[in-house]
């Protein structure tokens, strides 16, 4: 049997693979690679380019291989784009994932892993946040995923398609090996920005708003290693193979860093000088999100193995000075 990774050679998901193939698991990858790269997909996984619209093509996917679970992760995730452009954001992800849950529950394949997302709680009621917590998205990108999770609740009450969310907090690092690691164009995302200033593939790094309710006035937000999200995934299908129960799970690491401690702390890394440029703030921003992730730790049984901010970067580095164009010079 065979685990489905839609979006496998993206981000989290081409770590989520290399990290199922080291346990053992047979993959099949689904990826259209606008985003993705091919590089990121281990040799000898199957691999099929598509997209989640395309019945006839994951029908094909369900018919060639037996697949016992699928890992969704295919999505736009970028706040600022959702907000520009939010039909968009609505047809690949409600759309997208709509069709490949009918298509899943037309081929008899009954657990699904979800890749959502802290935006789902938009500003947060408390801190650090819990699932239980009201989830009320500031933008289209949460509320894509959002509807998604809503459709898996309700896919579960009428055709038994067991389900588990995981939302996740700042996803951040690289294999520790230095095999695959993160490259999105154009980076929006504060770690590889600041690694790309660090090697002098820009000038500086806007620290976008100084007027924050916290100690030093920046953003602060939850990194986890993106190695720690891949085991999540990981035990949340053992989760739903052994309990048959859906649920939904934050996955962050509890404690959070602020811009400038996130710009200090990869100072520290890298040895390198850093320019840091006082800028307006990013609309849609929420001052501090960190999560609670108690709940997976106790049913999932996940304990993160790198919750340390320096050894994030430290893996975030090693693939970006070995890789300062990304997957594009390989
Ligand atoms: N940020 C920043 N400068 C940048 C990119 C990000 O100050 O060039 C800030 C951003 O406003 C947020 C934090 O860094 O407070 C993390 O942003 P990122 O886009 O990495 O993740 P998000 O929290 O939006 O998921």
């Amino acid at each position: 049997m065979a685990i489905l990774v839609t979006g496998g050679a993206g981000y989290i998901g081409s770590h989520t693979v290399l990290h199922l193939l080291n346990k053992g698991e047979k993959v099949v990858v689904f990826d259209n690679l606008q985003k993705g790269h091919r590089e990121a997909v281990m040799e000898g996984v199957s691999f099929y380019k598509g997209d989640l619209h395309d019945s006839d093509l994951l029908d094909r996917v369900f018919s060639e291989n037996k697949i016992e679970a699928v890992i969704h992760f295919a999505a736009n995730s970028l706040v600022g784009e959702s907000v520009e452009h939010p039909i968009s954001y609505y047809q690949n992800n409600v759309a997208g994932s709509l069709n490949l849950v009918d298509r899943m529950v037309k081929n008899g394949v009954k657990n699904i892993v979800f890749s959502s997302t802290a935006a789902v709680y938009g500003e947060p009621e408390t801190v650090p946040i819990s699932e239980s917590d009201r989830t009320v998205p500031g933008n289209p990108y949460g509320e894509t995923k959002l509807a998604i999770e809503k459709l898996l609740f309700w896919a579960d009450q009428a055709y038994g398609l067991k389900s588990v969310a995981l939302r996740y907090f700042n996803a951040a690092g690289a294999d520790s090996e230095g095999r695959i690691g993160e490259d999105h164009t154009p980076e929006s995302h504060l770690i590889p920005i600041v690694l790309e200033a660090a090697l002098g593939k820009r000038p500086y790094v806007s620290i976008f708003g100084e007027d924050y309710k916290t100690e030093d006035g920046t953003c602060i937000r939850d990194y986890i290693h993106v190695m720690d999200l891949a085991d999540a995934h990981y035990l949340a299908l053992e989760k739903l193979k052994r309990t048959e129960e859906s649920g939904v799970y934050n996955l962050g690491n509890g404690t959070g860093f602020s811009v400038k401690e996130v710009i200090e702390t990869c100072r520290e890394v890298t040895g390198r000088e850093i320019q840091s440029v006082s800028s307006p703030r990013r609309a849609g921003d929420p001052a501090v999100l960190i999560a609670s992730s108690q709940k997976a730790k106790d049913e999932l049984g996940w304990i993160p193995q790198y919750p340390d901010l320096r050894e994030i970067v430290k893996h975030a580095w090693n693939w970006h000075v070995n890789h300062p164009d990304g997957y594009s010079a390989q």
